[in-house]
């Protein structure tokens, strides 16, 4: 199984440290919005960054890979429909990125919605989905249309169900209060939610998550169902005729939601 440091930064943020399955010292980073936690990994652990991936173009996903660069020979491979910083290879839709090695290799997904560009890394049983799907909930819908970020979030959910899933941010406890509002008698979140408490309370990540997990747990994995409709109708007051018109009134829910 790959192995993968978490970084905090900012806030919330997540960078992911992908080491080598051929040296564990040599590590490739997902979405490092700053260099600081990231250097300070590095040296901490005695590690070697070699790479980068960016899954979309926002600050907080790019805004330490210049600093990062220097002194450093890196690739770096972003979205090809998005302007990111550095000498970047731009990637899409079933291109391969491989860092030969490293015995490193990820397909790509487009899965526009939160942006227009935005990217998913897959391969060696994990997701890098930066901002589209997270554990329990999903991006905001920023550029690209609910249809669109539904679409690209049922692609996710396609996935093998054992997919370790690596998002771009700390949400879990907060998305589950929504997704309970959504669905309060789903034991699986209300459990869920019991075991990402105690996490948080020792300042443990909730994430990774897996697709199966999501696909039990994420309102918006579940726009398919009953009981997700029934709540989206009666938050509408009118009648949905389809998973993209249920999926648009949660995320508005969402939107104006304070747990
Ligand atoms: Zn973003």
């Amino acid at each position: 199984m790959l192995k993968v440091s978490t970084v905090r930064a900012f806030a919330d943020n997540f960078i992911w440290l992908i080491h080598s399955p051929m040296d564990a010292r040599t590590v490739v980073a997902v979405d490092p919005g700053d260099a600081a936690p990231v250097e300070a990994a590095l040296l901490k652990h005695g590690l070697k960054l070699a790479g980068i991936l960016l899954t979309h173009r926002h600050a907080d996903h790019v805004g330490g890979v210049e600093q990062l660069s220097q002194g450093r020979t890196l690739k770096i491979f972003g979205p090809r429909a998005e302007k990111v910083p550095g000498e970047t290879q731009p990637v899409g839709e079933s291109d391969v990125v491989t860092f030969e090695s490293l015995g490193l290799s990820f397909r790509v997904l487009d899965i526009p919605g939160h942006t227009l560009g935005h990217i998913a890394f897959v391969g060696h049983g994990a997701v890098f989905c930066g901002d589209t799907l997270f554990s329990a909930g999903c991006g905001r819908v920023f550029e690209g249309t609910p249809e669109q970020m539904s679409q690209s979030l049922a692609k996710l959910a396609s996935l093998d169900e054992d997919t370790l899933v690596y998002c771009g941010h700390e949400y879990t406890v907060n998305n589950l209060h929504f997704a309970l509002a959504v669905e309060p008698d789903n034991a699986a979140s209300v459990e869920y939610l019991e075991q990402c408490r105690g996490l948080r309370t020792r300042d443990e990540a909730t994430v990774p998550s897996t697709i199966r997990r999501e696909r039990n747990v994420n309102p918006f994995l579940r726009c398919h169902l009953q009981t997700v409709k029934q709540a989206a109708e009666g938050k509408a007051a009118r009648r949905l005729q389809n998973t993209v018109e249920v999926f648009a009134v949660i995320r508005q829910w969402k939107d104006g939601f304070t747990a």
